[in-house]
């Protein structure tokens, strides 16, 4: 289907994106439109301007810092990401970024719209969370840092709100990390998703498509049986539909936060 008529605007600085964006009303930020373009063929969504970031040379730098922090800007793609030497320190996130979707989609997708959109299905949410990453947002009255667990609020929802640019991505130094999903096809969407870090200690479990947004799991241990305990005992209650039922997702969710935890403890050692 055809767009509607939108404005189209391309800014050259940050502050000008987010004076754009804050002046329309209808606005929307457009990163890789791998998501945005499709939902306003459907419909779905219809602005009145589309800000496009693709300019912003400073939303695409990926700076690995003394200390071992990582920090991504928001405009970097999934390719860019499989293929920093910088993003090796963290290298969980290539690994999962390679996953995702088709050549095209990693291509033009951004990290940056991935988790702003917080479709519940998307690989990024529950990695983020796991991770520990924190999304800095601009808005018109300054900047503010939003740590991932805080950031995803609802399906499609997130901290980032009306005439808010995420700027960049910031992940802590760390090593342990691990991924699991079951997915419709080979790389297709997530059906479940888990991630795990085990830096400082008790591992930081997030699981993926079984809420509106990703849940945090606690547990002590690393221990197969501990884990697949206490993803039992956040008593999930995901929604069923026509590729798994409400149950398998939380038998789902058990298994792959296990095997999550596993190759974190792999990749440790
Ligand atoms: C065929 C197909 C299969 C896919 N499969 C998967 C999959 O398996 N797993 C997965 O994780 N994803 C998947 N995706 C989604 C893909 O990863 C998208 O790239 C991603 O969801 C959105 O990133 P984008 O850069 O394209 O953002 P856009 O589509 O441009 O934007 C998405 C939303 O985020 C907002 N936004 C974007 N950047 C910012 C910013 N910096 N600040 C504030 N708001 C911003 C936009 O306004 C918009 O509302 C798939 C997409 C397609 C087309």
């Amino acid at each position: 289907m055809l767009l509607r008529e939108v404005e189209y605007a391309r800014p050259a600085s940050v502050r000008d994106a987010v004076r754009l964006l804050s002046e329309h009303d209808g606005a929307r930020a457009l990163a890789g439109g791998q998501t945005l373009i499709n939902v306003m063929k459907s419909r779905a969504a219809s602005p009145d301007v589309l800000v496009d970031l693709q300019d912003l040379a400073e939303l695409k730098a990926i700076d690995l810092a003394a200390d071992g922090t990582l920090t991504v800007g928001s405009m970097v793609t999934y390719t860019e990401l499989v293929e920093s030497v910088e993003a090796r320190a963290r290298p969980i996130l290539g690994d999962v970024c390679a996953t995702i979707a088709d050549v095209q989609v990693r291509n033009r997708g951004t990290i940056g719209g991935n988790v702003c959109s917080n479709d519940p299905t998307n690989h990024l949410p529950p990695l983020m969370v796991a991770l520990g990453a924190t999304m800095t947002i601009v808005g018109t009255d300054g900047e503010r840092d939003v740590p991932a667990e805080d950031f995803f609020i609802g399906v499609y929802m997130t901290a980032a709100g009306a005439g808010e640019l995420v700027t960049k991505i910031v992940i802590p130094a760390g090593k342990g990390d691990g991924f699991a999903a079951v997915t419709i096809g080979k790389d297709g969407t997530c059906i479940v998703s888990a991630a795990a870090s085990l830096d400082g200690g008790a591992p930081r479990i997030a699981i993926g498509c079984v809420d509106a947004v990703p849940v945090r799991v606690e547990v002590s241990s690393t221990a197969a049986d501990a884990v697949r305990e206490a993803v039992r005992a956040a008593n999930l209650d995901p929604p069923g539909d026509v590729h798994a039922s409400s149950g398998y997702r939380r038998h789902l969710a058990e298994v792959l936060a296990a095997r999550a935890v596993e190759q974190a403890e792999q990749r440790r050692n």
